[in-house]
Order: C-alpha cells, then structure tokens, then sequence
C-alpha cells in the first residue's frame, strides 16, 4: 500500500478540491435571485464615539439565509457574487434596503444629526459612470439629506478602473458623504489609494486590533494608521473592540470611532432600533444579538 499512499493522497486533495469547487458553483448560481425571493436580509452594527460612548452610526452588513444550506458568510458569498456580476443587482438591493431603514428610523427620531449610515460597496459598483449620480438620486427619492448616509470600499477592488474611481467619489465629497477605506492596510496600495482618492475615514483592519494588548507591533501600527490619517485630513474608525482594553488604547492614540462585539454585533434591523434606544454611554458592554 505504501507506494499507492502518494497517488491515492493526491487522489483525495484532487476530490476535496472538485468538491470545493462544485460547492461555489452551487453557491454562485444559489445566490442569483436571493434578493427577490426574499432570502437576504440586512443587520446593522453599532459605532460608537470613543470619546463619549454616544452612537455615532451604524455599519449595514447583508446577511443570506438559504433555505437549505442556512446562514452563509457574507465573506463566502460576496466574492463569488462579484466575479459572476450578480453583486451589481445585491448592491442595489442593499442601498435601496438601507434607504428604507434611514428613511423610516428618521420618521420615527432615531437618528440625530450626527447619525449615519454606512453600506459597503464593491469595487464593480464604484466603476460604473453613473454609480454616484443613481446613488444621490435614490437618496432625494427617500427624501434623506446626504450625512446621514456613508459608504466603505474595500480597497483591493477598486484597482481596475481608479479614474472613475475617483469621479465618483469627488461627487460624493461634494456632497459630504463620507467615503471609508474598508479593512485599511491588509490591501494592496492603501497608501497609493489615500494619495489618489478623496477619502474622509480610514477603518482600522480587525486583523491590527485582535492582538492589541500583547503585540506592541499592532500598538505601533494602529498608532500610525491613526496619525497618518489624520494628517491627510481622515478620521479613523477601528473596527473588531472585543475587549475593553483595545478601545481604551484606541481612544488613547486619538482614534474616533470603534465597533465591535464590545459594543454590539451586527443586529437586526428592529434590534437594533432597541438597542440604540436602550443605549446609554455609561452602559458598555451590552452585548446581545446575532452575528
Ligand atoms: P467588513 O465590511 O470589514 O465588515 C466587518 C466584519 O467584521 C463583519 O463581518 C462583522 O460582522 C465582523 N465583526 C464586527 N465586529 C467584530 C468583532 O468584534 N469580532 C469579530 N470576530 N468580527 C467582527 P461579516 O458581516 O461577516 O462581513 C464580512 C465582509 O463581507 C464585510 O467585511 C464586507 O467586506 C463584506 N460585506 C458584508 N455586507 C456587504 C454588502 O452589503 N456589500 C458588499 N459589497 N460587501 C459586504
Ligand atoms: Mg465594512
Ligand atoms: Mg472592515
Ligand atoms: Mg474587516
């Protein structure tokens, strides 16, 4: 059997590795349609001011229930979704969702005027000419003045095409719509993209904040993500607080904003209308809901 033990080895990773693949097949074609058979739903996450503890806003994150397979990870989906397209239609739906969110919460005086709320964007979305130009109209359509509205763009996506790129985010600025580089410093080009693009936030990666407390190499880098942030004019949000510790140095080097299962987790939309209601600034910790 021993000189089988290669091929047959190489036999079984050839098996998981087909198995992999029909797996993402049978999830790129499962999530054409999810939206309109009414299979996503979307969960907003808490920021928090690390000066005050006020709310500050909230992240939108999608969230995919199939039928069979149950809960699959934004993180599973949302790259397959962007290499067959299908995330053009989901953006829509998340920004059209979100509107609703914004436009009713207001109605019912959940949000201050310091309130936002922001949706990822992929980079597919960022390069069509009249990404910007839909998304202001969809905003007058809900009646929702700009601030209370804000995107995060990963980086690594916005490569192919950072001439429009950056069209479309200088409409936005224009408009004070806040624009966060997402996951900032696990890309590509971070620095070549706060050259070139008119940002106003920078998001710590979760990967700089985990380790915090006993890896003073992260202490150094969060420390100079927030200085270089603010000497191009960005506030920073850190993204990932499970401890009380890491938003205390956070707050100690001058960053802004943070949120993370400390704080909340990504909540639905009626929880977290409660939450942000039962919510007060001397009260951390409250940690409830779903992820
Ligand atoms: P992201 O935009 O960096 O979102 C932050 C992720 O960190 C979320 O994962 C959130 O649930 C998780 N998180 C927040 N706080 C903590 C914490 O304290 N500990 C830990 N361990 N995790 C925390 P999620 O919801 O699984 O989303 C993963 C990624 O999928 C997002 O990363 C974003 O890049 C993408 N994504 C989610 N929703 C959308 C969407 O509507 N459109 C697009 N294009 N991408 C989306
Ligand atoms: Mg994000
Ligand atoms: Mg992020
Ligand atoms: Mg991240």
């Amino acid at each position: 059997a021993l000189p089988q033990s290669g091929s047959l080895r190489l036999q079984s990773y050839n098996e998981t590795l087909e198995n992999q693949q029909r797996h993402r097949l049978h999830l790129q074609q499962a999530v054409r349609g999810a939206t309109q058979r009414g299979e996503m739903s979307l969960a907003f996450q808490p920021k928090l001011s690390l000066a005050t503890q006020r709310v500050i806003g909230a992240e939108a994150l999608l969230r995919w229930h199939h039928p069979e397979l149950g809960h699959v990870s934004p993180g599973d989906f949302i790259p397959l979704a962007e290499a067959s397209g299908d995330i053009l239609s989901i953006g829509e739906w998340v920004l059209e969702e979100a509107m609703r969110y914004i436009a009713s919460w207001r109605k019912q005086g959940l949000l201050d005027d310091d309130f936002h709320i922001a949706v990822n964007v992929a980079a597919r979305q960022l390069a069509r000419k009249d990404f910007a130009e839909n998304l202001l109209a969809r905003l007058a359509k809900h009646g929702i003045p700009e601030r209370f509205f804000a995107l995060e763009v990963t980086e690594s996506g916005l490569l192919s095409d950072m001439h429009n790129a950056r069209i479309q985010l200088a409409q936005l600025a224009e408009v004070n719509i806040a624009v966060a580089i997402d996951d900032f410093g696990t890309g590509h080009s971070s620095l070549a993209y706060v050259k070139t693009l008119p940002f106003s936030t920078l998001k710590i990666d979760r990967a700089f904040v985990m380790d915090l407390e006993k890896d003073a190499v992260d202490r150094h880098l969060a420390l100079t993500i927030t200085q270089l942030a603010h000497a191009v004019g960005c506030d920073v949000v850190a993204e990932g607080i499970e401890t009380a510790a890491q938003a205390d140095y956070l707050r100690s080097i001058g960053c802004e904003a943070a949120q993370g299962y400390y704080y909340a987790r990504p909540l639905p939309a009626d929880e977290f209308y409660r939450w942000c209601t039962d919510w007060t600034p001397h009260t951390p910790n409250a940690c409830h809901g779903v992820s």
